[in-house]
């Protein structure tokens, strides 16, 4: 026996008896996104792996080991599957003068790949929705990203979300944290981790975002980043709450949150759930005034977020609504010498009308097709033999209720399904 293929480790198969919760998501998501004015744009899966270097950061965790990077053997050119979507939103958005014609609000949708250890919320391809609004610099547009999320909570029916906001500040403000950040963390030498040893002089700011939990109290009394806060981040991160908390929208302050990704300065926030377990974060952005520039654009201040699809269908879970549920009207069966023809006419002229119809394929005896037409899950078989033909009807059986089969014109079929 040849054996079997079977998927990556990590990589999901998304099955029919799973896919109509995530058509039912999108479908909020690109209504949520149009009533904030936001619009749809697609990138390629493949970049060249320098964009990914130069936003996300060399020495971060991305960069570092998640990414799917191989040499394309026609040209040697080094390219990888993104791990994210900002670096491939901005770079469109550079080649094609987007901003020329005035600030972005942009929104993608579509799998990532990292190179993780797989676990439950944790896969190797996953789905992200990104937002991004480029070419704005103020604190109301960092407000409404997070607004926006608490109303796409409600109509997603999940609850219990926390939002948690931080300031990076400035690259000054950075500047200076990192002497005296990198000042504690040689004291505590003794306490840190591998990776943390690796990083203490290429990046310290990353060690603060350790998931080791031995490293957690260390981190927790390391001196904090708010202490040299420039004036200026101070007024943005100020106003910035004032807009929430005049929109009644809870937050906590945490002065921890450093984010995977080195492109980040001022603004950086995430809405964390404490029903996923160590993969509580569903979202998670900041504010890259620096990165449009940083990738060969004309320097532009912007704001972004993504969400982990995977993570919040699993807290959509306790919600299936029934309208998730994709409804089959009708599955005609049919048998007979002059049949043929006929069904196929019903079936098309039906789904002109709007109903959803299988015609039954594959022949078989009356009975077996009923079977069939049981297991398709419709509300009604339509049965169709010779005599219909005749008479240009058809049999209305309901496979939901006992009642009795109705033969009806094929124009009142409609009528009838519809009460
Ligand atoms: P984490 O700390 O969980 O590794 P991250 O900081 O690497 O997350 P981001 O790069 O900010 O995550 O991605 C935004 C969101 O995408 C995360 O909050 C999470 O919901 C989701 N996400 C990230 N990595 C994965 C993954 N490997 N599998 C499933 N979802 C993921
Ligand atoms: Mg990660």
């Amino acid at each position: 026996m040849v054996s079997s293929i079977k998927a990556i480790r990590g990589m999901n198969d998304i099955l029919p008896s799973e896919t109509y919760r995530w058509i039912y998501f999108e479908q909020v998501i690109h209504q949520w996104l149009a009533s904030y004015g936001y619009r749809n744009i697609r990138t390629p899966i493949l970049e060249q792996t320098d964009l990914f270097v130069r936003s996300i950061g060399e020495v971060t965790d991305i960069v570092e080991k998640e990414m799917y990077t191989f040499t394309d053997q026609l040209n040697n050119d080094s390219l990888t599957l993104r791990p994210e979507g900002t670096a491939s939103c901005v770079r469109a958005v550079i080649e094609h003068s987007l901003l020329y014609s005035g600030p972005q609000r942009l929104y993608y949708l579509g799998p990532m790949f990292r190179h993780e250890r797989p676990q439950k919320g944790r896969y190797r391809q996953f789905h992200q929705v990104g937002v991004e609004a480029l070419g704005y610099g103020g604190p109301d547009v960092d407000a409404e990203l997070m607004i926006m999320c608490s109303r796409l909570w409600k109509l997603l029916g999940i609850s219990g979300l926390r939002l948690e906001i931080g300031t990076l500040g400035n690259s000054e403000t950075r500047a200076a944290y990192r002497t005296h950040l990198l000042e504690y963390l040689e004291r505590h030498r003794n306490k840190l981790d591998e990776d943390s040893l690796r990083r203490l002089h290429t990046n310290p700011l990353r060690i603060l975002d350790s998931k080791n939990p031995e490293l957690q109290e260390t981190i927790e009394n390391a001196p904090k980043l708010i202490e040299y806060l420039d004036s200026e981040s101070k007024n943005h991160f100020d106003e910035l709450q004032a807009i929430l908390q005049d929109q009644g929208i809870a937050f906590m302050i945490n002065l921890r949150l450093v984010r995977g990704l080195d492109y980040y300065n001022r603004t950086v926030f995430e809405w964390v759930s404490d029903q996923l377990g160590a993969q509580g974060t569903v979202c998670a952005g900041g504010r890259y005034d620096g990165l449009i520039e940083q990738i060969g654009g004309k320097s532009a201040p912007a704001c972004g977020f993504a969400m982990g699809v995977e993570r919040l269908l699993a807290l959509m879970d306790q919600h299936d609504p029934a309208e998730m549920q994709s409804n089959l009207d009708c599955y005609i069966v049919h048998q007979g010498e002059t049949t043929r023809d006929y069904a196929w006419k019903c079936a098309e002229f039906l789904r002109d009308k709007g109903l959803d119809v299988i015609l039954h394929c594959g022949g078989g005896n009356f009975k077996a097709q009923m079977k069939k037409a049981d297991a398709s899950g419709a509300y009604y078989a339509l049965i169709i033999g010779d005599e219909e033909v005749k008479t240009n009807q058809v049999t209305v059986k309901s496979l939901r209720q006992m009642s009795e089969q109705v033969r009806l014109n094929l124009n009142d079929v409609m009528q009838f399904i519809k009460q």
